[in-house]
């Protein structure tokens, strides 16, 4: 079978023939019908420092995003069969630590990642414990399938740790991956009354209007006073900050309104500085920090706005792609201005 696999501790990734590998006990084998591309990917692909703590063994299968059918089980699982359509969670938990036991198996410190600490599926064929597996519905398209864990991600952003009600409020959304891209559908879907999202490139813009963005703003001088406008000088109920930068966290911020949340999503590796930290404490904003998703409460809300909310993500997807094309897809994700959504891999 083909797979794309680090070889090096280098930039760049090959097209390998391995062998068919066998599921364990608690395993099952799985048949790729489409991967997609993560930024977290782009960062080891490109083999930047914050991607090297990951990677513990090359060789390694890169990818964790997909949609595949289930073509064998491990004698011990048992609530999966041969032909099952299915997507999974990256968490590889443990199951016994003080996180897992307290339902917050999306942090368990113990445990492997999908693709980043073992190998992942970007390969025609891949192992994966059942106990991290989801039941796809077989209608679902394998492209619309395999984005199903960034979206969690939007979704779990979106509502927070309590499946906040988002009917009727304000939602500003401060960057323009593709999660940030899947989000503001998320919104719209759930109810917001407005939302809003600031891009930087113009191809995200695009792809934000297609998502149903009621405004869609570019940074510039006049962006404080955009908002003030719109909000009445007040802010928003509900900030996702997703893009990370020591600014765009403290623009965030300072955009809550008074008692409101911003949930931090991006990441930012550097010390900064939080501006008005006192204003911040005194007026009860929440700060929500998002890692992953839930399991299995964020699968379950995915899945209600995929299928009977008829959610559609397909303008986020702007390319698909042979796996064995891999080198193109990384190549559009990384270009820039940005030219990409997500980048589908299909067998
Ligand atoms: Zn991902
Ligand atoms: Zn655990």
């Amino acid at each position: 079978m083909k797979a794309v696999v680090k070889t090096r501790e280098a930039p760049g990734a090959e097209l390998v023939e391995l062998d068919v590998p066998r599921p364990g006990a608690d395993e099952v084998l799985v048949e790729l019908m489409a991967g997609s591309i993560c930024g977290t990917d782009v960062h080891i692909y490109a083999w930047d420092p914050g991607a090297r703590v990951y990677i513990k063994h090359i060789p390694q299968i890169l990818g964790h995003e997909f949609a595949g059918r289930i073509v064998e089980v491990g004698k011990d699982v048992e609530r999966f069969r041969v032909g099952a359509h299915v997507s999974a969670e990256t968490h590889i938990y443990c199951g016994t630590c003080i996180q897992c036991l307290n339902d917050q198996r999306h942090i368990c410190e113990t445990g492997r990642i999908f693709g980043l600490t073992c190998n992942g599926c970007f390969a025609e064929y891949f192992t994966i414990p059942e106990r991290v597996l989801w039941k796809n519905d077989p209608r679902l398209p394998p492209e619309i399938a395999s984005i199903q864990e960034p979206l969690g991600n939007a979704v779990y952003c979106a509502l927070g740790d309590y499946d906040e009600d988002l009917d009727g409020k304000s939602v500003f959304i401060v960057g323009d991956g593709p999660i940030a891209l899947m989000a503001v559908g998320v919104a719209k879907a759930e109810g917001a009354r407005l939302t809003i999202i600031l891009c930087r490139h113009e191809k995200r813009m695009e792809i934000a209007e297609a998502m149903g963005a009621d405004l869609v703003l570019g940074d510039g001088p006049d962006l404080d006073e955009t908002l003030c406008d719109i909000t009445g000088g007040k802010g928003f109920d509900v900030v996702l900050e997703m893009a990370g930068s020591p600014q765009a966290v403290n623009l965030a911020l300072k955009w809550v309104r008074i008692g409101g949340r911003m949930s931090a999503f991006g990441i930012h590796g550097e010390p900064f500085v939080i501006e008005n930290y006192g204003e911040y404490v005194r007026s009860g904003k929440k700060i929500l920090p998002i890692s992953g998703r839930r399991i299995w409460q964020t699968w379950q809300e995915v899945a209600k706005l995929l299928g009977p909310e008829g959610l559609d993500v397909s303008p986020v997807i702007t390319h698909t792609l042979p796996l064995a094309e891999f080198e193109k897809g990384f190549d559009l994700m990384t270009q820039r201005p940005k030219v990409s959504g997500k980048v589908i891999l299909v067998p």
